[in-house]
């Protein structure tokens, strides 16, 4: 293996934990303007993950997911989704997601010891350039590898062969050469295989055991499983 590739949100950021915490700032602010802020909560965990996929294949743009993501939970506990309510939550929310973002222990660790092993070191994302980069930069990740690809700056997401031959060419390897890791199984791992590279799914709380795709439970395990 000459270049190992990370995912970075719920790979080697605590994306889930980072999430959470950012909603603790939102509901502070809703409890004042007395908002039920658990329902709007509870209401963003269940439409989040729809919205944001809408926007990674390219159906809704970043503006628009942001505007959903929290517009629909309003409107879903019977609050007016105000412009200007919408833009102070999106301005809370990405303060505290992008400049307060939790790192997995092992993260640091095992791109330190990559990079004392030789190898090169990337992490591919498909999340929205300008928050990415701020996470990235607050976490000292933008020095701990050599490059960064954003689907948004690139023009090429995840699982398009283009996001990850884009990386390979950059390095000038061959893809068999290269390891992705991350934690979704069809965007790191089966566009990884589909793009030739070498793949490892990264499991951490064991909720797709019994697969068949090759996986490890930590970071701390690319190492003695990469060929
Ligand atoms: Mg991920």
């Amino acid at each position: 293996m000459k270049l190992a590739i990370f995912d970075l949100d719920d790979t080697l950021i605590d994306f889930a934990a980072t999430r959470e915490a950012a909603y603790s700032c939102l509901s502070a602010h809703l409890d004042a303007e007395r908002v039920d802020s658990a329902g709007f909560i509870t209401a963003c965990r269940a439409i989040d993950r729809h919205v944001f996929a809408l926007f990674e294949r390219g159906t809704i743009t970043r503006d628009q997911y942001r505007l959903r993501r929290f517009s629909e939970p309003l409107a879903s506990i019977g609050v007016s989704p105000q412009p200007d309510l919408i833009a102070r939550l999106n301005q809370l929310f990405m303060d505290c997601v992008n400049d307060r973002p939790l790192l997995y222990e092992d993260a640091l660790p095992v791109l330190a010891r990559l990079r004392n092993q030789g190898v090169n070191t990337a992490i591919l994302t498909n999340g929205p350039s300008d928050g990415q980069r701020r996470k990235l930069g607050a976490t000292g990740l933008t020095a701990a590898v050599d490059h960064v690809a954003i689907g948004e700056e690139t023009g090429f997401s995840k699982p398009s062969p283009r996001a990850y031959h884009a990386i390979i060419e950059h390095f000038a390897l061959q893809p068999a050469e290269a390891l992705m890791v991350g934690d979704s199984p069809e965007l790191d791992y089966d566009g990884a295989l589909q793009a030739g590279l070498q793949a490892l799914l990264l499991d951490r709380d064991a909720r797709h055991a019994g697969g068949t795709r090759r996986s490890i439970r930590s970071l701390a395990h690319v190492m003695g499983t990469a060929k």
